[in-house]
């Protein structure tokens, strides 16, 4: 997950999470049209992991599937299809 911010030019179309503080490429962020630069400020791994951390709260439980969906788009790992390692 980490080797597209290895391969070098890290100033170019990259983004500092301000969550967990790492250089990420722009496309590793959600987009959203209030921020000034288009993105959030958290990069989609944590964004994950805090939608999943407070779900029952963030979201109805028949919204499930739908997030679940979304994220597997997003290409985030949930952790919860890999069968035998999900703690
Ligand atoms: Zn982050």
């Amino acid at each position: 997950m980490n080797e597209e911010i290895e391969r070098g030019n890290a100033m170019v179309g990259m983004k500092r999470c301000r969550n967990c503080g790492r250089l990420k490429l722009y496309r590793r962020f959600h987009r959203n049209a209030m921020r000034a630069d288009g993105h959030q400020p958290w990069c989609k791994e944590c964004m994950a992991k805090y939608y999943m951390r407070n779900r029952d709260r963030l979201l109805p439980k028949h919204n499930e599937a739908a997030w679940r969906s979304y994220f597997k788009r997003a290409g985030i790992p949930t952790g919860e299809n890999k069968k035998g390692k999900a703690r």
